[in-house]
């Protein structure tokens, strides 16, 4: 029997609830100055860290023994020259928590550096940030992990419409799903909750595939042969974040692709990257697996070591999507061996 996870879908809600409001509010005021760059370059902002603080200390309210995975820690934020990005985040978080000091800002937010356990969440605090710097899709998103399996996603989406071709100026959207209980999306408050479903589509040729934004962080390429070599005609729907998932989910799209990078060949996908989109897909009738049709193992750890790339589709087009794939993986390990050749 499917267990309905109140508790946890209620938790899970209002943290992501509270920190799609908080990131909307510093979008609002976006000003120079306030990003600062990783190691990695991604940019970082302030939301970044207010929307992992609040999340966490919503969990641990609820839950204080359950791990969380996710994305950010308090390092960088702690040093001196952070001094006031750290003020702001603060100042942020008291939206939420009046009493937040930023001793206890930074603790909350380092709640999310545990590890993976039997039973864990995983979060990303701002999914797509360069999205959200350019005003354009990102989540915030959280989900509960079983034994390597998600049971639970919250997508927070501030950006998108509730219909891509609503004329809705503002106000988000957001997605629920439980294991064995469908997907249903909302307003960012989580009132008026219609169930949602893939698409009916049964052609590829009629599909529309969405990929990233970033050129960087897949391979635009190889997705347009395999979209050639399935008759698809419709230009791509390039949007940042799990939003693709999510707009995959309520049939704005059917096929969502992420081969590796060729920048990037070893890149493996991070939990948190698609733990919440998956499911959100899957309780509305699709299918998600990685690039050879494998099924996404979240218990290996911070990334999903044992998959490569992403497929996601409304289901019935999931395996000749899957062969259109293979194929094109095929072309290119020919091609990269006869490079060599020529090379050598
Ligand atoms: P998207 O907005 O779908 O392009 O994905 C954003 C996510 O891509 C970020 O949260 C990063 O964790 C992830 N990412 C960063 N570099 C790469 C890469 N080389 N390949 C795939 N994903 C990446
Ligand atoms: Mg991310």
């Amino acid at each position: 029997m499917n267990r309905c996870f109140d508790k946890e879908k209620k938790a899970a809600i209002r943290a992501v609830t509270i920190a799609s409001r908080l990131c909307t509010k510093v979008r609002s005021v976006l000003v120079e100055g306030s990003t600062m760059v990783k190691k990695d370059r991604s940019p970082v902002t302030i939301a970044d860290y207010g929307s992992q603080a609040v999340i966490c200390r919503v969990l641990r309210d609820t839950f204080p023994n359950d791990p969380i995975v996710a994305e950010e820690d308090s390092r960088e934020l702690n040093k001196a020259e952070n001094q006031s990005i750290l003020e702001e985040v603060v100042r942020r978080v008291q939206d939420a928590f009046p009493d937040a000091s930023p001793r206890q800002v930074c603790c909350w937010i380092d709640w999310g550096r545990e590890e993976n356990a039997e039973r864990f969440w995983t979060l990303d605090p701002i999914d797509g940030t360069k999205g959200f710097l350019r005003g354009d899709q990102y989540a915030i998103a959280l989900a509960l992990i079983e034994g390597g399996v998600v049971q639970l996603g919250v997508l927070g989406c501030p950006n998108l419409p509730l219909g891509i071709h609503s004329s809705q100026e503002a106000g988000g959207a957001l997605f629920v799903a439980i294991k064995g209980r469908g997907t249903v999306q909302s307003d960012l408050d989580a009132l008026r909750q219609v169930p949602i479903r893939v698409s009916a589509i049964a052609t590829p040729a009629q599909a529309r595939v969405t990929e990233s934004f970033e050129s960087g962080h897949s391979d635009h390429i190889s997705h347009e042969e395999i979209a050639r070599y399935l008759n698809v005609s419709a230009p791509p729907l390039r949007m940042d974040s799990q939003a693709k998932y999510a707009v995959l989910a309520r049939g704005e799209a059917s096929i969502y692709l992420r081969l590796p990078s060729p920048e990037t060949p070893d890149y493996r996908e991070k939990i948190w990257d698609h733990a919440a989109g998956s499911i959100v897909i899957e309780e509305a009738g699709g299918r998600v697996t990685d690039a050879f049709g494998k099924t996404l193992d979240f218990s290996q750890g911070r990334r999903l070591e044992g998959n490569r790339g992403i497929v996601a589709t409304n289901g019935q087009l999931h395996d000749a999507v899957l062969e259109a794939v293979a194929v094109e993986l095929g072309t290119e390990m020919q091609d990269r061996g006869t490079r060599k050749k020529d090379q050598g």
